[in-house]
């Protein structure tokens, strides 16, 4: 692989730094984002950030130009969100439809589909969440229970569906209009050919969202009811019992490559070893072996990406090996905060919450926050179990519940 940048992505990367200079609301390679002790003042303030991002054509970049895109390659992706994370620019307050709902309905909306609701997801006028896991779903997702019943019972009654149950640890839930939910249309087909995938108004009658507290002391994912709501036709995406595979191309869009993250760890790697040579952690031979192997690691983790971003470039499908980046990208990452705190020792307390003052504790709300990143996007059991299975080629796992 030639990991020299091309004339034309050196182009890109000036054209949006000198935006960035001249936009951003904080001031370039020195300020910071502003911090808010509550997250609907955060995502008010992220939304007019995202649509003078996107205004800006920055948004969405390898998204088609007949959609609001720029139609560009996955490299022009990755340099603009490297830009974006070294200027500290807050993660996208529409990522889910940006990066996860945006992309299925580019794959498998319809025309109309597309047109309605594409335009408004780069400039964050509306907002959206993944109604996928439920109490009783999670890495088992073909075990969803939530249903969707035909409502066209002839005499007369209009067609459409009516979904019924509960989804849970949906982010961004309390601000989204829509969202995408997988659902069980056919009780009577297999676990997997019985699902279909629905957009849902997160405004009509039956929707309630409770919000749940994380250990952050913020509570940016929720429990979703679905209680007997209306979902058209015409938010049916695919056909009845394709959901499956609609939904299998969300969840690939949750893994590959990891620019924010790669910049974010290296900014921290960063900041760790500012810190550490100032407290003395690197006279403690312990510490100092440690700091050498989170260096090492996160070196190690920015080729992974590259080899990832090069199969992309050559229209290759990341494929089971994105499992690896996702696990190797986890586990780094927790072991970099875990040695932060060590290296602070003493002079670590513990996050207190939603209420701080800028500069205070962000290590130690680092620690926490990425406690979930083993979580997320497949659990590290799962990412293990597609690597032994797809990449390794070891027996695979009996299937529990059948089919
Ligand atoms: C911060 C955060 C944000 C999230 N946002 C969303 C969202 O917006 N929308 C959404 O739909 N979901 C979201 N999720 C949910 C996430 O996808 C699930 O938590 C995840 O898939 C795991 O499912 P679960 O929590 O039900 O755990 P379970 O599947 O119940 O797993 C429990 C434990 O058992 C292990 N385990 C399960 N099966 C196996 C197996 N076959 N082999 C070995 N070990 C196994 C798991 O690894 C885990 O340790 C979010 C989660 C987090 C932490």
């Amino acid at each position: 692989m030639d990991l020299a940048a091309t004339a034309e992505m050196d182009e890109l990367r000036a054209e949006m730094r000198a935006w960035l200079e001249a936009n951003l609301p904080w001031e370039y390679g020195v300020g910071l984002p502003p911090r808010f002790d509550d997250l609907a003042d955060e995502v008010t303030f992220g939304r007019r950030w995202q649509g003078q991002l996107a205004e800006a054509g920055w948004v969405g970049v390898t998204w088609p130009k007949a959609y609001g895109g720029r139609g560009l390659g996955p490299t022009a992706n990755f340099v603009v969100q490297e830009e974006l994370a070294r200027a500290r620019a807050p993660e996208l307050v529409g990522r889910i439809g940006v990066n996860l709902a945006g992309p299925t309905l580019l794959a498998h909306g319809t025309e109309d589909q597309k047109q309605r609701w594409l335009p408004a997801i780069l400039a964050a006028d509306e907002l959206w969440c993944q109604l996928f896991s439920e109490p009783e779903a999670g890495s088992d997702l073909a075990s969803v229970r939530t249903t969707a019943r035909r409502k066209d019972g002839g005499g007369g009654e209009e067609g459409g569906w009516v979904l019924q149950g509960t989804k849970v640890w949906t982010s961004y839930a309390q601000f989204a209009d829509w969202g995408v939910c997988l659902a069980r249309s056919d009780p009577q087909a297999g676990r997997h050919r019985g699902l279909s995938f629905f957009v849902v108004d997160m405004h009509a009658p039956g929707v309630e969202v409770r919000p749940l507290v994380q250990i952050t002391g913020e509570a940016e994912f929720n429990e979703v009811h679905l209680d007997d709501v209306d979902v058209p036709d015409d938010q049916l995406v695919g056909v009845p019992g394709m959901g499956w595979t609609v939904a299998g191309s969300t969840l690939s869009h949750e893994r590959g490559v990891n620019p924010r993250q790669l910049v974010i760890h290296l900014q921290h790697l960063d900041e760790l070893m500012r810190t550490a040579a100032t407290s003395g952690a690197f006279d403690d031979p312990r510490l100092r072996r440690r700091l050498a192997q989170a260096y090492v690691e996160v070196r190690l983790f920015q080729l992974h990406n590259w080899r990832s971003l090069s199969k992309l470039e050559r229209g290759m499908e990341p494929g089971p090996e994105a499992s690896v980046l996702k696990l190797y990208w986890s586990e780094m990452s927790k072991r970099l905060h875990s040695l932060a705190l060590d290296v602070l020792g003493p002079a670590a307390p513990l996050w207190r919450g939603a209420a701080h003052n800028p500069g205070d504790g962000s290590w130690q709300r680092a620690w926490l926050y990425y406690q979930a990143s083993s979580i997320f996007a497949g659990t590290n059991e799962i990412q293990r179990n597609v690597i032994g299975e797809r990449v390794l080629g070891l027996p695979r796992e009996e299937a529990v519940g059948g089919n």
